[in-house]
């Protein structure tokens, strides 16, 4: 496997597997690696002749600083891991690589930044649509891997690509789940195994709700499960909403074939997590 920090060197070394007609599938992380990153490798791998992964904690996606330092890194980890899937490179760049000079660019995201995360953490997603742009810009792939987990960040992703005609192809991938239910998160490693283990009422809940949507209304369905979560007291709700997987607006009933998720963030400890569940 091989390791560039900088890149042009980067996007050379990638314009030479293109010129001999080899197809590049990438996907972009923020390091910490765990199996759902690691399926992601893995579907790239199925469906592309060469895999490039990226390891950059993006600064500019953090509205909360401490978050930003707390953030788990273990790049040493993450290299053995991506060899073991046999990814062919990947690209770990330093700050001032990325960001060599004040990027201020605004980008127009139809309002899908606006909801959700983006209501909860300003200017989330203008810095995550920042670095994956530049990002596309360095890899030119031609499909990218992104999970299902961070759902927003991918509905958002498909309509920056569309609107911006990038000759990518957005692959979204199913979220990938400790055997308890929790959703896999590189945050997991900064919660207890007390926290762990009561996590796990999250996906249990949304789970649970699958069972009401044809007997109860949107309005009760948000109702029991924000309580019911609440109720644990290591646990606290900070949104759950049941929004159309397009627009992210609220919707009033669950249709048959009409694309609804129920998405939520809980805070366990100063532990942010989110995720997320299909009702059709
Ligand atoms: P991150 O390193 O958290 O920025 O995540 C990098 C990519 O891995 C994003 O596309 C995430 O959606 C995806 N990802 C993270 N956790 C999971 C998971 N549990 N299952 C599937 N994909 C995931």
């Amino acid at each position: 496997m091989e390791i560039f920090e900088k890149g042009l060197i980067l996007k050379d070394s990638i314009e030479n597997y293109k010129r001999y007609g080899k197809s590049v599938g990438f996907v972009p992380t923020m390091g910490s690696l765990h199996e759902g990153h690691l399926e992601l490798i893995k579907r790239a791998r199925e469906e592309n002749d060469i895999v490039v992964a990226s390891i950059f904690v993006n600064p500019t996606q953090f509205n909360d600083k401490n978050d930003y330092l707390k953030y788990p890194r273990d790049v040493q980890r993450d290299i053995e891991l991506l060899k073991e899937e046999k990814c062919d490179i990947v690209f770990i760049p330093e700050e001032r690589e990325m960001y060599p000079e004040m990027d201020n660019r605004d980008f127009e995201l139809g309002g899908l930044d606006k909801v959700m995360e983006g209501k909860y953490r300003p200017g989330h997603f203008r810095g995550v649509v920042q670095i994956v742009s530049k990002l596309f810009d360095v890899v030119v792939p031609d499909r990218a891997y992104f999970g299902e987990k961070d759902f927003q960040q991918l509905t958002i992703i498909r309509y920056y690509i569309k609107e911006n005609n990038y000759p990518v192809e957005i692959i979204g991938c199913p979220i990938v789940r400790e055997e308890s239910g929790l959703a896999m998160s590189s945050r997991n490693r900064r919660l207890t195994e007390k926290q762990r283990e009561e996590a796990s009422l999250i996906y249990k809940t949304l789970e649970e709700s699958l069972k009401c949507i044809k007997s109860k209304k949107i309005d009760e369905i948000k109702e029991w499960v924000m309580n019911t979560i609440n109720k644990n007291n290591m646990l606290e709700v900070e949104y759950f909403e049941i929004v159309n997987d397009k627009t992210l607006k609220w919707v009033e009933e669950i249709k048959q074939n009409t694309g609804v998720v129920g998405c939520i963030a809980v805070y366990c400890g100063d532990v942010r997590l989110i995720d997320n569940i299909r009702y059709n």
